[in-house]
C-alpha cells in the first residue's frame, strides 16, 4: 500500500527546504477599523496593520455596501439556492450585470464566483469553442489564465511580456482563417506594470484577433467611473472581452466579463465552469453592485488612494528601500531571496506588527522575491510612517542592499 502521507510530506518538505512554503495569517478584521485586524496564532491575538490586502479602497466596509448587504440578507435570505441555469438567476444578478455592462459600456455583462472562475472558463471557453482557435498569452498573465488556456486545449502562442514585436512576429505566424485572441492584463499584479493596449489594439486590427483584457487590479482604481485602464486611456471600445473581480478594489467576491450580447450569451451557453456551480449569494451581489455604484460616481477614494502610494514611494526612496518603479498603485519590495524574503515579512509581523505576505516562487520567477506592498486608501500618514520606519530598521538588522536616495 502506498504511503500518501509520507509522499506529501515529502513534497512539502522540497518546498520548506526551499523557502517556498506558505504560511496563512489568519485575521480577524474589524468592519470599520481596516487596514488594522487582529491576528490570531498558537492561541494569542496581537493587532496587526495590513499592508498587502487587494481592498484598496475599503470598500469592504463602506456603509453603502453594508447597508445594500444587510438589506439583501433580509430581503433574500443567505445563498441564491441553485445554479444560474437552474433557479440561481435572481432578479440582483442581472440588476449588476446590466450594472456592469454599463460600467464598461458594453452591450452584457456575465458574473462569474470569482474572477479566477472568470477567466479560467470564459478563456477555456473560447479556445476550445471558436473555430481553429489560437491564444497569444502574454508571458506574464496570471495563473488562472493559463488554467484556462491550457483547458482549452487550443494552439497556443505565447509572447514575450508586453512586447508588442513579439506580439507581431507570433500573430504573423497564425494561420489567416484562425481564430486568434489575444489575452492580456492591464495592470500585472506582482510588477504592477501596464500593458500598451492602444498598441496591443492596433495589431489585433491589423491581424484580425480579438482582444481579452484581464482588468482585475484597475476596476474601481482607474478611469472616471472605475472602469479601469482601458475606461482612462479610452479603450472600452477596442477591447472585445473585459475581465473583472469584484473581490479587490470593489470590496467583495465574484468575477466578471463585459462583452457583446452574443459573446456574453456565448460563454453563458457553452462555459461548464458559468453553468454547473451555484450562483453567487444575492447579498454578496448587492454588496458589489453597491460599491459599483459608489465608485462610478466618486472619485475621492481614487484620489486619497493615488495620494497614500505616492507617499509611501517617496517614503522608500528617502530610505533606500528598492521598489519597482511602477506607473500603477502595487508597491513591489524587491528582496531577491525567498528565506530572506520571509525572514523580513516574518520580522515585520512579529516586532512591528506589520503584515506583508512574502511572495515566491512560482507567483513570481525566482530570484525575484518581493514584498508586495499594497496601499490603500484607509492607511493614515501614520501608518505610511511607521511602515517606513520599520522597514528602514529591518533592512539595517538584515543588511540588505539599498539604493542611492
Ligand atoms: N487576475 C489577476 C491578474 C489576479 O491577480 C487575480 C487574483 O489575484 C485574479 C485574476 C483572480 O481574481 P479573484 O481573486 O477574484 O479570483
Amino acid at each position: 500500500m502506498t504511503d500518501f502521507d509520507a509522499l506529501a510530506s515529502q513534497a512539502l518538505d522540497r518546498l520548506r527546504s526551499e523557502g517556498r512554503y506558505r504560511v496563512f495569517i489568519e485575521l480577524e478584521r474589524s468592519c470599520g477599523q481596516f487596514p488594522k485586524a487582529q491576528m490570531h496564532r498558537n492561541g494569542l491575538v496581537k493587532p496587526v496593520t495590513v499592508w498587502c490586502s487587494n481592498d484598496y479602497l475599503g470598500m469592504g466596509q463602506h456603509p453603502d455596501v453594508l447597508e445594500a448587504m444587510h438589506k439583501a440578507l433580509d430581503h433574500y435570505g443567505a445563498g441564491a439556492g441553485g445554479t444560474r441555469n437552474i433557479s440561481g438567476t435572481t432578479h440582483a444578478h442581472v440588476n449588476l450585470e446590466n450594472e456592469i455592462a454599463d460600467l464598461h459600456d458594453k452591450e452584457a455583462a456575465l458574473l462569474f464566483s470569482s474572477g479566477y472562475v472568470s477567466n479560467w472558463t470564459t478563456l477555456s471557453c473560447l479556445g476550445a469553442e471558436l473555430e481553429n482557435a489560437v491564444i497569444l498569452s502574454d508571458a506574464g498573465n496570471h495563473a488562472s489564465m493559463i488554467e484556462g488556456i491550457r483547458h482549452a486545449r487550443c494552439e497556443k502562442l505565447i509572447w514575450r511580456h508586453n512586447d508588442l514585436d513579439d506580439l507581431r512576429t507570433k500573430l504573423s505566424e497564425c494561420g489567416k482563417d484562425q481564430s486568434k485572441i489575444i489575452a492580456f492584463e492591464s495592470i500585472y499584479s506582482m510588477d504592477g506594470d501596464i500593458a500598451p493596449i492602444s498598441e496591443i489594439c492596433d495589431l489585433a486590427d491589423k491581424y484580425g484577433a480579438m482582444t481579452y483584457l484581464d482588468e482585475v487590479h484597475a476596476v474601481g482604481m482607474y478611469g472616471p467611473r472605475g472602469g479601469g485602464i482601458a475606461e482612462q486611456e479610452g479603450l472600452m471600445d477596442r477591447i472585445t472581452i473585459i475581465e473583472g473581480t469584484l473581490g479587490k478594489a470593489f470590496g467583495a467576491m465574484g468575477g466578471y466579463i463585459a462583452a457583446s450580447t452574443a459573446i456574453c450569451d456565448f460563454v453563458r451557453s457553452l462555459s461548464s465552469g458559468f453553468i454547473f456551480t451555484t450562483a453567487l449569494p444575492p447579498v454578496v451581489v448587492a454588496g458589489a453592485h453597491a460599491s459599483i455604484k459608489h465608485l462610478k460616481v466618486s472619485s475621492n477614494e481614487r484620489l486619497e488612494h493615488k495620494k497614500r502610494v505616492r507617499e509611501v514611494r517617496s517614503k522608500l526612496d528617502l530610505i533606500g528601500i528598492p521598489h519597482l518603479n511602477n506607473p500603477g498603485h502595487i508597491v513591489p519590495v524587491i528582496v531577491k531571496d525567498p528565506v530572506k524574503c520571509k525572514f523580513v515579512s516574518d520580522a515585520l509581523l512579529e516586532q512591528y506588527g506589520i503584515y506583508i505576505q512574502p511572495i515566491n516562487y512560482p507567483t513570481v520567477p525566482r530570484g525575484t522575491e518581493r514584498l508586495r506592498i499594497t496601499p490603500s486608501c484607509v492607511h493614515s500618514e501614520a501608518d505610511v510612517e511607521y511602515l517606513a520606519q520599520s522597514l528602514n530598521d529591518l533592512w539595517s538588522q538584515c543588511a540588505l542592499a539599498r539604493v542611492a536616495a
